[in-house]
């Protein structure tokens, strides 16, 4: 069930929805874009990122501030670092001093880990790879810096967010279901961006959203790679001409395959830039003008185990520290830091993935990547133990939940309705509320299980 306010969002006339985009934008720009976020933009825009002994003196003192207010603020940490002298922490080698934190703790602890009350806090909702839900909260300031990091990463690429106009292809759920017209994008004013709507950027409707953008024209356009890509084939099958040029693309909260960047960057005759950052709040790994990625030294700190599996630090984490914290993924680090041609002196490295992300199969509306699975049902993380999606045939989803004690039935209904938007009222889900979700034989756990491509 939507809550009162976006029952009244949905039921309302388009223009009035565009209000709403505007003030609700506004309200969250408040947030995010605050004083803390233009002066470190500032500052982080007039560095000298040539000049490694700096730049590692930069993050040895976020080092030592973090991991003292982490010691003095979370009882989770004061615990688990009990019997060691903090303030010998103080580089990056003596960061090895301190325990790896593995995921389950973080599962098990996460409510001790926080240092400010969740009323003060921005409440950040994820599921992980293992199907769990986690709250993550963070301060104003972690917020703000997180946002200044974001779009010092854009700046580097020519663009300059709030001032230029945006286009942003958002898994964010503004176009009411029962919605007739083709209007799948909603004006947010205060920011100058124009939001499109990836539940609906599907082969079917692609050429609405071309049409749109055309007489749009914005400077820059960010979102979801695999709706950016629907809108990419569109433009490239029909060998449209478009009438404007961006700056640059860039790829947000899904893997980029080679695949997306090629039809992408045809399409827009633009460069499309990547980079990697956790809603968790893990360093930034961004792409340089010359096309590599960077580990951003000033936002954490990145480990690898000789299995090369990330250990990370983050710097934007004074509401949820993370400390040497294990996420499971993986990365290769250059030697020596490896040389780029664009002069950073921040280390170059490659994220390793497998492959691309896990998708599930729409009957009419596409395919859906496991980020909108997340989007269904991460907020519930009081209420679930873990979650798994399932597709077996095309019409039909098996959504399987372990609850936990204060689960009610009002949540399955919520989670139904989210699976309806997303995958259409032609498709049947299988709730199914279970003791313990059963591990598949020789493989580890995966959120999302397509089974119809044999
Ligand atoms: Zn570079």
């Amino acid at each position: 069930m939507r809550d009162l306010p976006m029952r009244i969002y949905d039921n309302s006339p388009i223009y009035f929805q565009n209000l709403f985009a505007s003030v609700e934008g506004y309200r969250r720009t408040k947030s995010r874009y605050g004083n803390i976020y233009f002066k470190y933009l500032k500052e982080l825009g007039k560095r000298d990122y040539s000049d490694a002994v700096y730049e590692k003196n930069y993050q040895q003192q976020e080092l030592q501030k973090l991991v003292k207010h982490a010691f003095e603020k979370s009882p989770f940490y004061q615990d688990f670092y009990k019997g060691i002298d903090i303030s010998s922490i103080k580089t990056v080698d003596d960061l090895k001093r301190l325990p790896v934190l593995e995921k389950e703790m973080v599962r098990e602890n996460i409510t001790s880990m926080y240092t400010i009350p969740e009323n003060s806090a921005i409440v950040s909702h994820t599921l992980d790879s293992a199907g769990i839900p986690l709250k993550f909260l963070f301060t104003k300031e972690d917020m703000q810096k997180h946002m200044a990091f974001l779009d010092f990463f854009k700046k580097q690429h020519g663009v300059t967010n709030l001032e230029m106009k945006r286009a942003s292809f958002s898994s964010n759920r503004f176009i009411p279901k029962r919605q007739q017209k083709k209007v799948f994008w909603r004006d947010n004013y205060s920011s100058k961006q124009r939001l499109y709507s990836a539940y609906y950027c599907n082969e079917k409707n692609a050429g609405f959203f071309v049409e749109n953008l055309d007489g749009y024209q914005p400077d820059f356009i960010d979102g979801l790679p695999s709706a950016l890509y629907e809108v990419a084939k569109y433009i490239n099958q029909h060998r449209i001409i478009l009438s404007f040029h961006p700056i640059a693309i860039f790829s947000t909260a899904e893997t980029l395959t080679p695949q997306h960047r090629r039809e992408i960057e045809m399409a827009f005759d633009c460069p499309v830039r990547n980079h990697y950052a956790s809603t968790e709040g893990a360093p930034f790994i961004t792409e340089c003008p010359k096309g590599r990625l960077h580990y951003n030294l000033s936002s954490g700190i990145i480990e690898t185990t000789i299995d090369k599996e990330m250990i990370i630090t983050g710097f934007n984490t004074y509401g949820t520290p993370l400390i040497r914290y294990k996420t499971g993924e993986r990365i290769d680090m250059a030697k020596d830091g490896g040389y780029c041609e664009c002069g950073s002196s921040h280390p170059v490295v490659h994220p390793l993935q497998d492959r691309g992300d896990d998708y599930l199969q729409s009957k009419s509306k596409g395919k859906f990547t496991a980020l909108y699975m997340s989007m269904a049902s991460s907020r519930f993380s009081d209420s679930i133990r873990k979650i798994q999606f399932i597709q077996n045939s095309p019409d039909v989803i098996d959504v399987m939940i372990e609850a936990a004690e204060s689960y009610t039935n009002a949540m399955t209904e919520s989670i139904h309705e989210e699976m309806v938007y997303i995958f259409g009222s032609d498709m049947r889900f299988n709730m199914r509320i279970v003791e313990e979700i059963p591990v598949q034989p020789n493989s580890k756990f995966r959120l999302v299980i397509n089974n119809l491509n044999g």
